[in-house]
């Protein structure tokens, strides 16, 4: 006996998954988990629960009455659906609420609660038989974040605990219904996969009407693409058919900024203005980052800037321009600018679905989020920058970060997918085909293979998942890789020796970065030197910023010959420059680096940068990591329950020298983070081994104490020529730590590389 408006029971009539409502309730009457399919917009989302709702599920005086819960990926989703299913459910919207960690609207009354899906993860570390809910809904799938695949692990054994319960005792105890839903068809890592379900749970897949959406490939990719995207958007707007733009990039500071132009370019009418709006601020300790929210990343297409990428497009050969502005269209007409992120406050996020003023085109600036989760309504325009931001894994140096990265072939149809939801649309993509093609995996990884097993295993042992190695993954990561991340967190002291989770490794796990980076800032909380490893993790994790030697030999014409060497002269200058605070630890050398930059005014770093050899693009994304750090660990370490704001000043990252002491602390604090990496030379523990006088030290021979599992090479490990051991004039140290190892295939037997970064003595 819901009571609807007629407007909103109209709009419900016209969604694709209105027409199935019989046959999805049949289907969950009879099986435990059912899959549901269906393009985004079809109404899986606000429709499903009502379903539920409607036939009894979360009703007290019900067969079912515990809660409906539906599980969203990401915070805004869920408090938007919320809100939108309240406002549908009519008389019985204060049946619904949403939960996410800093924030909730749940109550005694509550039967349809929308909450992130971080936060179901902790409720099943108090109840794992989840007893407050009679259906749960995994929303979003496809997208196989890690929450999401641990979710989905962990309920297919609630299913089958649910059931024996309700079999032995049905008065205290009923079964649970499963329902994941999916904005694709790829759906067979769940539905065929023995580990989750004995039988096959049925697949409903919703037919939609899906309008044709016409492609439009750049002819050269844009390199600066909020650049591009600019353009575009100015020239659909002032030249095309009256429809809404969907513009994607990647995160809130592009966002801001575009909006922010678009917003300048094309002014709305007189007397019509935007409210200012504050930015959410957000608690670290009671939040999951979202990968998006990190305003840091180091760009890798930087490095392979080459002819193809151009920002130039050829006015005469740009496609998708056929068309021509309506009746009573004006190429100077309003534009209506919306930023869509996560961090925006949901009354800000809602005006995508309201009206624009009269005469104004209706542009959103999103990231991700509206690729699948929410559903702009009238979109007839989508430029797609074709990147996202994503939470990434390097295995060469083992660092884990957020870059921005090329999405997927099946996020870019997706993403087109947009502009043809009531008619037929346009996608800009602002990448060439040839881009597309090599570029562009199929399908995205899923996070869980995305991420270093080590910080998988520390989150999975955080929630209270101990027996990881028989867990029921989606996708599995390999059994020796799971077996080597316990032993790593073992050493690092966030497992202890039954492979139980420490208080050292909660709090480790709070940390959205690698537990070596997240162990060596909880140690650093002494001498002073917090601040140092901050910097030095922010310098090890974005990447190294020092140009190599070789760099330089091998660059520019040969006949520059009498340039090079002058060059090469001021580059030994610098780097020696850099290692008079220690000769034998590169980790050190990166820090002098950092400290010495901080001293120089902003408008002279261009020119240090070059004077010095170092990676301007790097180092600038250094500091803006240690900002983010800064900030993380100012929430992770204090006391009380602070709001703090996200923005940290470069005067507050300022850093002189640090003292001989520190200098001491600080290779202990980063032997922390390495301990399982260290490696001794070879002729301290074999007699054997013999140093020839004239032998170049990178030649010199090590042994790593723990075995590596490099089988094809001589068993030994070497001093990398980059290092500033390469060059120190002396027998190197006895020990050293080192971040990764480097095979070097290119003769015949393989050499094993060491990045050292530091002696310890
Ligand atoms: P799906 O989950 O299948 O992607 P949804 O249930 O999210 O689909 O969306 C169904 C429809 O409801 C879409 O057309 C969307 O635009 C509309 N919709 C969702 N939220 C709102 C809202 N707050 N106001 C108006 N329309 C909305
Ligand atoms: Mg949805």
């Amino acid at each position: 006996d819901v009571q609807r408006d007629d407007s909103i029971q109209k709009a419900r009539m016209q969604l694709p998954v209105f027409e199935e409502e019989h046959r999805i309730m049949e289907a969950i009457h009879h099986n435990d988990c059912v899959i549901i399919c269906g393009e985004t917009g079809s109404g899986k989302t606000t429709q499903v629960p009502q379903f539920l709702f409607e036939s009894g599920y979360g009703s007290p005086d019900s067969d079912t009455p515990g809660m409906i819960g539906i599980t969203q990926p990401r915070r805004v989703a869920a408090v938007a659906m919320a809100e939108r299913v309240g406002q549908e459910l009519g008389n019985y919207k204060n049946r619904v609420g949403h939960q996410i960690r800093f924030d909730a609207s749940v109550g005694e009354e509550t039967s349809v609660k929308f909450m992130t899906d971080g936060v179901l993860l902790r409720e099943m570390m108090s109840d794992f038989l989840l007893t407050k809910y009679s259906a749960l809904i995994i929303d979003e799938a496809h997208e196989r974040n890690i929450n999401t695949d641990i979710l989905i692990g962990m309920l297919s054994r609630v299913l089958k605990l649910r059931r024996d319960w309700s079999c032995k005792d049905p008065a205290k105890y009923k079964p649970l219904k499963l329902i994941i839903m999916s904005a694709t068809l790829r759906v067979s890592e769940f539905s065929e996969n023995k580990n989750l379900f004995g039988s096959p749970p049925p697949i409903i897949n919703v037919q939609t009407r899906q309008y044709p959406v016409s492609i439009h490939f750049n002819r050269r990719t844009a390199f600066n693409y909020n650049e591009e995207a600019f353009r575009k958007t100015c020239k659909i707007h002032s030249k095309l058919p009256r429809g809404g733009i969907l513009i994607f990039l990647t995160g809130k500071g592009e966002i801001n900024e575009m909006v922010r132009r678009l917003r300048k370019r094309y002014p709305l009418k007189k007397g019509k203005s935007y409210d200012d709006v504050a930015e959410v601020k957000v608690d670290s300790r009671y939040v999951d980052i979202e990968a998006e929210e990190v305003d840091f990343s180091v760009n890798e297409m930087v490095h392979d800037l080459s002819e193809e990428y151009s920002n130039e497009e050829d006015d005469e050969e740009e496609e998708g321009f056929d068309e021509t502005l309506e009746e009573g269209q004006t190429a100077e007409d309003p534009l209506y600018v919306l930023p869509l992120y996560s961090l925006l406050p949901t009354k800000e996020q809602m005006k995508i679905f309201e009206r624009p003023p009269n005469g104004a085109r209706l542009c959103v600036v999103a990231t991700n989020i509206a690729e699948t989760s929410l559903t702009i309504p009238n979109i007839r325009y989508v430029v797609d920058c074709g990147r996202s931001k994503e939470r990434s894994f390097n295995e060469d140096t083992g660092v884990q970060s957020y870059e921005i990265k090329w999405i997927s072939k099946a996020s870019a149809d997706q993403r087109a997918g947009r502009a043809g939801r009531t008619g037929p649309g346009h996608c800009y993509r602002l990448f060439s085909s040839a881009v597309y093609e090599s570029e562009f995996t199929q399908f995205s990884k899923p996070e869980i293979l995305r991420m270093p097993a080590e910080s998988v295993v520390l989150t999975m042992k955080s929630m209270g998942i101990d027996n990881i190695i028989n867990f029921p993954f989606v996708t599995p990561p390999t059994r020796d890789l799971l077996r080597k991340a316990e032993k790593l967190l073992q050493h690092l002291g966030a497992l202890d020796d039954r492979m139980i989770i420490t208080k050292l490794g909660q709090k480790m796990s709070r940390f959205p970065l690698s537990p070596r980076f997240a162990k060596m800032l909880l140690v650093a909380n002494q001498q002073g030197c917090l601040p140092y490893i901050i910097a030095l993790v922010s310098g090890l994790s974005v990447g190294d910023p020092f140009v190599s030697e070789w760099e330089i030999i091998s660059g520019g014409e040969d006949e520059e010959n009498e340039w090079k060497n002058q060059q090469l002269s001021k580059f030994n200058n610098s780097r020696q420059l850099f290692t008079k605070l220690d000769k034998f630890s590169d980790g050190l050398q990166l820090l002098s680096a950092i400290c010495a930059q901080d001293h120089i005014p902003r408008a002279d770093r261009e020119k240090f940068f070059e004077s010095n050899f170092l990676r301007p693009k790097i180092m600038d994304e250094i500091v803006k990591l240690r900002k983010q750090l800064t900030y993380i660990v100012k929430v992770n370490l204090s006391k009380e329950s602070i709001a703090v704001s996200p923005l940290v000043k470069e005067e507050e990252l300022k850093l002189s020298l640090p003292t001989k002491v520190q200098v001491e602390a600080i290779k202990q604090m980063i032997t922390a983070g390495f301990i399982d990496h260290v490696a001794v030379r070879a002729d301290i523990v074999d007699k054997n081994v013999k140093i020839p006088n004239n032998a170049p030290i990178t030649a010199i021979r090590y042994l790593t104490l723990m075995p590596t599992s490099d089988t094809d090479s001589d068993g030994f490990v070497y001093i990398h020529p980059n290092s500033v051991l390469s060059k120190c004039g002396e027998m190197p140290p006895s020990y050293l730590v080192y971040q990764s190892l480097t095979a070097n295939s290119a003769s015949t037997t393989k050499t094993l590389r060491m990045k050292p970064l530091t002696d310890i003595g």
